[in-house]
């Protein structure tokens, strides 16, 4: 038994002590002796008891664990000394609970408390004193010390961390809220959350799979979710979804509580909520997961971004008005080159017709040639009648659309439209397309517009500059996201400090120059996710090239 007893001694991870408690327990019988009846009362009164009582309980053995919790320097420091050292004042209640389960024979006492090192450095230790039966006769008692200083850094971590959740949850602009799935757990049987979600059941669900929220309950909100939601009190968003909160609402929170669960992330979205009182809000919404499966608690953040999206759609308006503006002005540019290319069909047209008129003045009319003529009126007409078409496209006022488009179509487009300008100029048009089997995602009106723009100003710089042999090149070819068009020239180029500030609105070294061209060249490309930059050309001139892509939405459209 000695021996079970010295191993268990010497293996725990407890500091064990082997106290001598014999004086004490003299000490004890004498306060009886001298009529004390109410023990506890009597020590809890008379500290100087207890001071006395550690000086005369002494040191019998230690563990390995003891030197090595309380810093001692080694066991023979310790033993044969009394205990004194390691009591600091504030515990002294403790020690007095320990005389007093003694007194009151109880087996063992556990407590918390704290105590001091060898050096005197605090330490916070599970306390615990037995009077085993193996020391009946021996007057030893076994006291045992686990540190706790771990766990209570831990406890401080927790409730700090908790404190600082709490005051970002209260405190902050976002409206924030808990949504306590436990009962949606509890209650159901066929959905996700009914199951403990584990993250094989994420990985497996499908992405559409919304959850039944039911049962779960809104357990707090913060201040800004008040606001947010028109209520008069934290009071009214607490509770169950099902009676209380619009289906929209209630749809958007199970869709992004699913999300996150399924994807072990935070989940974002934009989206649009009824308020309690009624209004339509824009909103973002993150859902945070619980760091387990098992957690109950998802949190639910919302920023209401209303006036951020009304401010993001007049931005759009003042766009499409710009671009539209601009390309009033590039037809105003253009007006000699339309009149001259709406004036050739109709001059086909005339002298077709007086041709005709000829030939039917004759006795005997030919008819195959009259048939002819007749057609090529038909044909002139299509083609005034296309052009005009495309400049009403051009100079109309409209929403930009997405629709799928050839970009080759419409650089052949834009080369017919610009004909009379690259010949006015003596330029002469090189065409290299490559994308005949690819399709972005644009709007045509849009695209031509940049086209003509890109092509119209290197027509005007070659001309500014007496560019000799004046050339311009426009070369398509497909890119793993979509196109990507280059239109060259070989006239005079851009300088590097000019190229920084070319895309920028009112740049302009014409002398009736807006400025403006460019500059919303840049925002319609963008706009569909592309990009647009200037670069010098392989003859020496200006390149400028620009992408488009197949989803023809800018990130985060
Ligand atoms: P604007 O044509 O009214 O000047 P833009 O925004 O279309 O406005 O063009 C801005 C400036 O960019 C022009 O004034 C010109 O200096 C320069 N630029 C545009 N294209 C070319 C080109 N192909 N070669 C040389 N300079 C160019």
């Amino acid at each position: 038994m000695e021996h079970r007893y010295r191993n268990m001694f010497g293996g725990v991870t407890a500091a064990l002590w082997e106290l001598d408690f014999g004086e004490t327990r003299r000490m004890i019988e004498a306060t009886f002796n001298a009529g004390v009846r109410d023990f506890r009362t009597f020590i809890e009164a008379n500290t100087d008891f207890l001071r006395a009582s550690m000086r005369s309980t002494i040191v019998v053995d230690v563990n390995d664990k003891t030197v090595e919790l309380y810093g001692a320097p080694s066991k023979a420091a310790l033993i044969g000394k009394d205990i004194s050292r390691f009591w600091p004042d504030e515990s002294l209640s403790v020690y007095a609970d320990s005389l007093v389960a003694a007194v009151e024979a109880q087996p063992y006492m556990l407590a918390e408390t704290e105590l001091r090192t060898w050096s005197g450095d605090p330490l916070h230790v599970l306390h615990s004193v037995a009077w085993p039966t193996e020391n009946k006769g021996k007057g030893t008692v076994l006291v045992g010390a686990i540190d706790l200083s771990a766990v209570r850094a831990a406890e401080g971590e927790r409730r700090r961390s908790d404190a600082r959740y709490r005051t970002i949850f209260q405190s902050t602009a976002i409206a924030f809220l808990e949504v306590d799935l436990l009962r949606a757990r509890q209650g159901r049987h066929d959905g996700p959350i009914a199951r403990n979600v584990t993250s094989a059941d994420r990985e497996n669900e499908g992405s559409g799979c919304p959850l039944d929220l039911a049962d779960a309950v809104v357990t707090d909100v913060n201040d800004a979710s008040v606001v947010l939601f028109g209520g008069s009190a934290r009071g009214d968003l607490l509770g169950a979804f099902d009676h209380l909160w619009a289906p929209t609402v209630q749809a958007e929170f199970s869709a992004a509580i699913a999300a996150c669960l399924r994807s072990d992330a935070r989940f974002e979205t934009e989206t649009r909520l009824t308020t309690l009182d009624g209004r339509e809000i824009d909103v973002i919404l993150t859902a945070v997961a619980p760091p387990d499966a098992q957690a109950e608690t998802v949190v639910i953040g919302l920023l209401d971004v209303t006036e951020r999206s009304a401010a993001r759609a007049a931005l759009d308006r003042m766009r499409t008005e710009m671009a539209h503006a601009a390309r009033v002005a590039t037809l105003g540019e253009l007006a000699a080159s339309i009149a001259h290319e709406v004036n050739q069909p109709l001059a086909a047209i005339g002298a077709n017709s007086a041709a005709a008129s000829r030939w039917l003045k004759r006795a005997d009319p030919d008819l195959d040639e009259l048939r002819d003529i007749s057609d090529a009126i038909g044909r002139d007409a299509e083609r005034a009648g296309g052009i005009v078409g495309r400049i009403r496209a051009m100079a109309q006022k409209r929403d930009p659309e997405r629709l799928p488009l050839r970009i080759d179509d419409v650089v052949r487009e834009v080369a017919v439209f610009i004909h009379h300008e690259l010949q006015a100029g003596t330029v002469t048009l090189d065409l290299d397309l490559a994308c005949a089997q690819t399709e972005v995602l644009a709007d045509h009106v849009q695209v031509q517009q940049v086209l003509v723009n890109l092509a119209v100003n290197a027509v005007q710089a070659m001309r500014q500059a007496m560019t000799i042999n004046p050339r311009l090149k426009v070369t398509t070819a497909p890119t793993s996201v979509g196109v990507e068009v280059t239109v060259s020239d070989n006239g005079p180029g851009v300088d590097a400090e000019a190229a920084e500030l070319l895309f920028e609105s009112f740049f302009s070294t014409k002398e009736a120059g807006l400025g403006i061209g460019l500059a919303i060249c840049r925002s319609i490309i963008e706009s569909h996710g592309g990009n647009i930059e200037v670069a010098r050309s392989t003859w020496g001139g200006a390149a400028f090239r620009f992408t488009l892509t197949h989803t023809g939405l800018a990130c985060g459209a």
